[in-house]
């Protein structure tokens, strides 16, 4: 039987984790359509509506005993709720991604990224020293352009979530495995 606190997933090997904002039905049928969009001008693959996200902290393979410390570290997160406005379209050509961003990024955003990674770093485990862009994949295997302005998506940042990205054949599902509401 599982252990309180402990979620089914618990008996298997390492879990592929990420924290991330996940958005509510009416956020994430405005960001499919600006992803329909956004592929009329760039083309490549659309993102799948269910899978539409920005992560906050990635983990990666997380052994299935951190999962108590890794809960701890965002139980003691304490972040006022806010709302981020994505309002900006760009491109990645390293990695040929489309991208949904911010013109202006809420200071609870960053306040929100900078707790989660501290406490992760501090509970030793590795996360991504690169600087943090929020941002919202829309297409992958893109041809990109520059910088467009779009349609802005509103959206009310009121939890966040740790996630578990299954890999298939061609892509990864995800599964949120836990919520943790905002101030
Ligand atoms: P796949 O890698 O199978 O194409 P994916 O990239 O959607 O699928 P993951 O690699 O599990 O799935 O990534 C989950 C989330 O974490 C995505 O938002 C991804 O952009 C982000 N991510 C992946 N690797 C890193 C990393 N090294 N640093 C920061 N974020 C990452
Ligand atoms: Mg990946």
């Amino acid at each position: 039987m599982a252990e309180a606190g402990k979620t089914e997933t618990s008996e298997s090997g390492p879990l592929r984790l990420f924290f991330a904002l996940w958005p509510d039905d009416a956020t994430r049928a405005a960001l499919n359509r600006t992803g329909k969009w956004l592929h009329q001008h760039w083309g490549g693959r659309r993102m799948r509506a269910d899978t539409l996200h920005i992560t906050l902290a990635f983990l990666g393979e997380t052994p299935v005993d951190k999962l108590d410390a890794l809960i701890a570290c965002a139980d003691s997160v304490e972040i006022e709720a806010f709302d981020l406005v994505l309002d900006e379209a760009g491109y990645w050509r390293h990695n040929h991604i489309g991208w949904l961003g911010a013109s202006e990024t809420p200071p609870q955003h960053f306040e929100l990224v900078g707790a989660l990674n501290a406490g992760l770093q501090a509970a030793g485990f590795a996360v991504d020293a690169r600087p943090h862009v929020p941002h919202v994949t829309l297409l992958r295997k893109s041809l990109g352009g520059e910088l467009l302005s779009c349609a802005p998506v509103r959206w009310p940042i009121r939890d966040f979530v740790l996630v578990q990205s299954v890999t298939e054949s061609d892509s990864a599902h995800y599964e949120v495995i836990r919520r943790w509401p905002l101030g």
